[in-house]
């Protein structure tokens, strides 16, 4: 194989818009245009230039990417308490069998529990099980507030879509018992 086979030239044409962006975007990196355009490609078989998402699709991934860290985190967080509490890491079936129970779990709680607890009439946390009374009207509306900021600030998460409903659909009765 001979030397042009081996490093063939490649030859293409630029319209006038992109030929003056390359042109530009090369003088601003100190290169010549030819060399500003091989780097790029050189980059981009590298792996080391990702091609641009559509916005929205890019923040959802983002998203998901981060719920999927969370969850590996409490799973962890699971797995060395279990060898503080009893010195041995967990089986390998016990693993199996928990991680994807954790999330899921999780997940159950916070659509199937209503915030309401209708016989007392007060809203109560479905994760740490604050209580949220009122005396009156005013402070009932408050304390609706305050429980949309509570699971804000304190389980870093909106309101699942039940409690959101549920909350909606709450209509001051009277007092909490
Ligand atoms: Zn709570």
């Amino acid at each position: 194989m001979g030397y042009n086979e081996r490093n063939p030239i490649f030859s293409f044409r630029l319209g006038e818009y992109r030929h003056g962006k390359l042109l530009r975007l090369s003088k601003l990196n100190k290169m010549p245009a030819n060399d500003f355009l091989r780097n790029i490609v050189d980059q981009y078989l590298a792996g080391d230039l990702i091609p641009k998402a559509k916005d929205d699709l890019a923040v959802e991934m983002t998203k998901l990417k981060l719920l999927k860290i969370k969850a590996e985190i409490e799973y962890l967080q699971l797995k060395n308490k279990y060898m503080e509490n009893f010195g041995a890491p967990m089986s390998a079936s016990a693993t199996r069998i928990l991680k994807p129970q954790l999330t899921a779990a999780q997940q159950t709680t916070q659509i199937t529990m209503s915030p309401y607890d209708a016989k007392n009439n007060i809203i109560q946390c479905v994760e740490c099980s604050q209580l949220f009374r009122w005396e009156n009207k005013d402070e009932f509306l408050k304390q609706k507030y305050e429980f949309e900021l509570h699971m804000t600030n304190n389980h870093n998460r909106a309101l699942s879509y039940l409690e959101k409903s549920v909350l909606d659909d709450l209509r001051f009765s009277g007092a909490s018992i």
